[in-house]
């Protein structure tokens, strides 16, 4: 008999139970309205809560609903662009400034986690990157000379290196990064949403903000069954951003990625996969990534096979046969979940902040790298809500839709194909 798959991301097992938020009702006002309940929103009411602002905070689900209680749970220091490369983009001065706060974003969850007794299983153990071919490799070991001129604790890890701190097959070589971890991110997302109504902060869930208006000075907010008025606004929606604001859906491309889960691994197995407890993913230019839940399943990650939001198994098929390529002691082993969710890319592969009008900031374009960096914009951008500019990490750019936005699917199918074709012959 086939086993039921659940559609529901395997951290609902090990988080605690969500709290329920009603949906907004009628006439309200705050100082700050943060639209999106992902880290990104609940990072940044909290921050704005905590500098004493009254906060009221909308989804259109519920707090870690989005990609936010749906990802892998690594806590990935820095961005996708190294640090030499960052520079290249925005110059030295401003490049090396991003380089060094991203890099401490790691520091900031688990600083949060730690000041709020979050419950979500962390664990600071570093993070590791594998490369599959002398293409990866080469990026690898370029990454790790550029981290060690600026004393940063990362190293190389050689191919035998690579299987004993992983169990994974078909690898060359990698590094681990100390400053990374991991954690359960759906707990995490609850946990910060705790934080934020234990500072008299409101949340509304199932309350999309359906338009946002400037009425003689202040921004109002229409939900379905209810309004809200305040002076500031901040709007963390990311992949799964609508079109409440005008255009800004366009700046980024909503891209499908998901997961399986595997039963309880037996001792045997278990031990021999990721025994120092990181988590890890490749840098193949269509990644995989995997990692242990805290009762031992393996999650193994990556793209689906989908353009939409889906639970047909069929779309997991591919991801199993890559799991099973890196373990092949795995084929005997049941998957219990698959899920997936949207991450937001941009095309500098950077994330990206924008001062959309008066008292109106927004953060968004994490890359599929935004457990850190989602929590880093937030308190980012409730600084300059704040009007703090101590610190500060992202620049605020113009709005710069894509071009052929109207055209994704057909694009991004074609680039996911020629990226498929130079993983599979110079990986
Ligand atoms: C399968 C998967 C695996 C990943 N793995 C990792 C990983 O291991 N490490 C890592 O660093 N990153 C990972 N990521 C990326 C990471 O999850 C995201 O970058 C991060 O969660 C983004 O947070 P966010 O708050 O910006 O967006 P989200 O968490 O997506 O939150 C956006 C919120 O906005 C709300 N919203 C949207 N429109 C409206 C509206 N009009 N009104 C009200 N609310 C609205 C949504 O309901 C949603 O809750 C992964 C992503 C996926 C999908």
């Amino acid at each position: 008999m086939s086993r039921q798959v659940s559609s529901n991301p395997v951290w609902e097992r090990t988080a605690p139970g969500a709290d329920t938020y009603p949906a907004l009702e009628g006439k309200g006002r705050a100082e700050v309205v943060v639209i999106g309940g992902g880290f990104c929103g609940l990072s940044a009411a909290l921050h704005l809560a905590e500098a004493g602002r009254t906060v009221v905070l909308l989804d259109s689900h519920e707090p870690g609903w989005g990609a936010s209680g749906r990802n892998g749970g690594h806590v990935i220091p820095g961005l996708k662009l190294d640090p030499d490369r960052l520079s290249k983009h925005y110059g030295v001065k401003t490049g090396e400034l991003m380089s060094d706060a991203t890099a401490r974003a790691p520091d900031l969850v688990f600083d949060i986690i730690e000041r709020h007794s979050i419950q979500c299983s962390p664990r600071r153990t570093g993070w590791i990157q594998l490369a599959a071919g002398p293409n990866g490799l080469r990026l690898i070991e370029d990454r790790v000379r550029q981290m060690q001129t600026r004393s940063i604790d990362v190293e190389i890890l050689d191919r035998n290196a690579v299987i004993e701190s992983t169990g994974a097959e078909g690898y060359v070589g990698g590094l681990i990064d100390r400053r990374g971890g991991n954690i359960n991110p759906l707990a995490y997302a609850r946990g910060l949403a705790r934080a934020l109504t234990s500072h008299e902060a409101t949340i509304y869930g199932r309350s999309r903000a359906l338009s946002i208006k400037q009425i003689k000075g202040k921004w109002v907010v229409e939900t379905e069954s209810g309004q809200m008025t305040s002076t500031r606004l901040v709007l963390c929606t990311n992949a799964y951003t609508d079109n409440c604001w005008p255009r800004l859906a366009k700046t980024i491309v909503p891209f499908v990625t998901g997961a399986v889960a595997t039963e309880p691994l037996p001792q045997s197995l278990r031990e021999s996969i990721l025994p120092g407890g990181q988590a890890a993913a490749d840098n193949c230019r269509l990644l995989s990534w995997f990692g242990l839940d805290p009762e031992g399943r393996l999650i193994f990650g990556g793209r689906t096979g989908t353009w939409s939001e889906s639970t047909n198994s069929s779309d997991y098929r591919d991801q199993i046969r890559r799991m099973h390529g890196a373990f092949p002691g795995l084929k005997n082993i049941a998957v219990e979940h698959q899920w997936c969710g949207k991450v937001a890319l941009t095309a500098d592969h950077l994330p990206h902040a924008h001062k959309l009008a008066s008292n109106l900031y927004t953060g968004l374009g994490f890359n599929g790298m935004g457990v850190a960096m989602s929590t880093l914009m937030g308190k980012f951008l409730a600084q300059l809500v704040n009007e703090d500019s101590e610190g500060a990490v992202f620049p605020l750019s113009p709005l710069k839709t894509l071009p052929l936005h109207g055209y994704l699917v057909p694009v991004v199918k074609t680039v996911v194909l020629w990226k498929k074709f130079l993983d599979r012959f110079y990986p």
